[in-house]
């Protein structure tokens, strides 16, 4: 009955002590996100709006593109359109090889992550610096990211010490100034010492750069504007120095107006981080005096769902993570047990719409308790479409052929009210099966759980006692 992400996951279970970890850290993240939606009695009014702004959005996407594309050429900004990957990686390409970039500088996006920008870029020969923390320490160790939001929160600080010993040329020179700026390392992998080294690292990098890149989080029809929100000014950083901005923004990104960006900014960091606000949010409205500012709209796929009536929903995401630090199968199994590049609930959806035959595994990595939908700022319904994905699984050829054979076996029991009753009284003898027969591959359950004792009356016997 196993998946790619259920072995993948009995993997990452073995390590108690880091499942923990990853559970409550995530959980904590969680929290912090139900005390800021209670400190504001507006709430749900404002989940209810965001909705409903983005519905209307995708709904009139057409007309709010053309609108965005006029106010930006207005800024002085060179608007691109890219139908899928090949397309968008071939305009970056194309505009870094008429300013003969040689390294890019870059703050956070999932969408060059989604169609490998980075690599491309690489094997061409230009080189690309990640910017964002989480992302620059991942880089440097070749990993992905395992979150959205907090892509390298599951590296222990020993690693990222290690790390940035044996990676940055000149780590000594810099530790070295550390204490003539009043530091004191507690331990070589002190974590404020190591923002210290990023932060003269990434110094440097902003200085060589040619061009800087960044994502978007919002576009805004009325303006032309792109809003970037980060906590490390990483993307201000990258597009300060150099004169070259290259803006890379998914269609589904646009929103009419500030007006709805007030209600996307309320939401966006309490959902994500727990914050009232990301400590950047910056907008670039057109190009630095004597530069050059593009922005790449990318639809790779976004059009088709917007058609989809049963998935289109997931268009409406704005990439807060909220939905991945409450749900148990990821916070138990974590990002790399997804075969998709994008973890957790969300990530589920996306990647079916992206290639259900490659990616239907993650569809089972879901226990359908619906807290996701519960927490998602733009109310998603990330829970509904993964059932719908599971119902379309025998469709699709990929039906677990052992659940088939369960599900026929609970239907047959269910239709004959002899056979649910004779279960039903054998039932208490399972009590008496020592626990090692019981924790058998036949019986996956038993793996992290306590098989429960069966009570000696049954419900119906006890209600039929009651009655009499
Ligand atoms: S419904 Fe599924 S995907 Fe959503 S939080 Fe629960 S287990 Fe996770
Ligand atoms: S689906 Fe909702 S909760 Fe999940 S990342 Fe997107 S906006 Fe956030």
């Amino acid at each position: 009955m196993s998946t790619k992400h259920s072995k993948a996951a009995e993997a990452y279970l073995k390590d108690d002590a880091v499942v923990t970890r990853h559970d409550q850290t995530f959980f904590g993240v969680r929290q912090k996100r139900d005390r800021m939606a209670q400190a504001l009695p507006e709430w749900e009014d404002l989940r209810e709006a965001a909705s409903q702004i983005k519905k209307h959005t995708e709904t009139h996407l057409a007309d709010y593109l053309e609108q965005f594309e006029q106010n930006a050429l207005q800024n002085g900004v060179h608007v691109h359109w890219a139908q899928d990957a090949d397309e968008y990686n071939r305009i970056v390409f194309d505009i870094l090889s008429q300013h003969n970039v040689k390294k890019v500088v870059k703050s956070k996006s999932m969408l060059t992550e989604e169609c490998h920008l980075n690599e491309n870029l690489e094997a061409k020969g230009i080189e690309v610096v990640e910017t964002d923390l989480g992302e620059r320490i991942l880089q440097m160790m070749k990993l992905a990211p395992s979150h959205i939001v907090m892509p390298a929160l599951h590296v222990h600080r020993e690693e990222i010490g290690d790390t940035f010993r044996r990676l940055i040329p000149d780590f000594n020179e810099i530790a070295a100034t550390y204490s003539a700026v009043g530091g004191s390392p507690a331990d070589k992998n002190d974590p404020t010492f190591l923002t210290y080294v990023a932060r003269m690292h990434l110094r440097q990098q902003f200085a060589e750069a040619d061009c800087g890149m960044t994502g978007a989080n919002f576009g805004i029809a009325a303006t032309g504007d792109v809003v970037v929100c980060t906590n490390e000014g990483n993307a201000d950083m990258s597009t300060s120095i150099p004169k070259l901005h290259i803006v890379s923004m998914g269609i589904e990104k646009l929103i009419p107006d500030y007006q709805a960006m007030g209600v996307f900014q309320r939401l966006l960091a309490r959902c994500g981080t727990g914050q009232e606000t990301t400590v950047y949010t910056s907008h670039f409205r057109g190009p630095r005096p004597g530069g050059e500012m593009h922005i790449v709209l990318v639809d790779n796929g976004r059009s088709e769902i917007i058609g989809n009536p049963e998935h289109w929903q997931t268009l409406k995401c704005m990439r807060c993570g909220a939905c991945m630090n409450t749900c148990p199968v990821y916070r138990r199994s974590a990002g790399y047990s997804y075969t998709y590049f994008i973890p957790g609930p969300v990530g589920v959806n996306l990647g079916m719409l992206r290639d259900p035959h490659q990616y239907y595994d993650n569809v089972s990595a879901c226990s359908l308790c619906c807290s996701c939908d519960n927490v998602c700022p733009v109310k998603v319904d990330l829970s509904t479409q993964i059932y719908r994905w599971r119902q379309q699984l025998e469709s699709l050829g990929h039906a677990n052929k052992m659940k088939k054979m369960m599900s026929k076996g609970m239907s047959c029991m269910f239709n004959h009210p002899k056979v649910y009753k004779g279960a039903l009284w054998m039932s208490p003898v399972a009590n008496w099966v020592p626990g090692p027969l019981m924790n058998l591959k036949l019986n996956p359950w038993a793996y992290g759980h306590k098989m429960m004792k069966f009570p000696k009356k049954s419900f119906h016997q006890l209600w039929k006692k009651e009655k009499l």
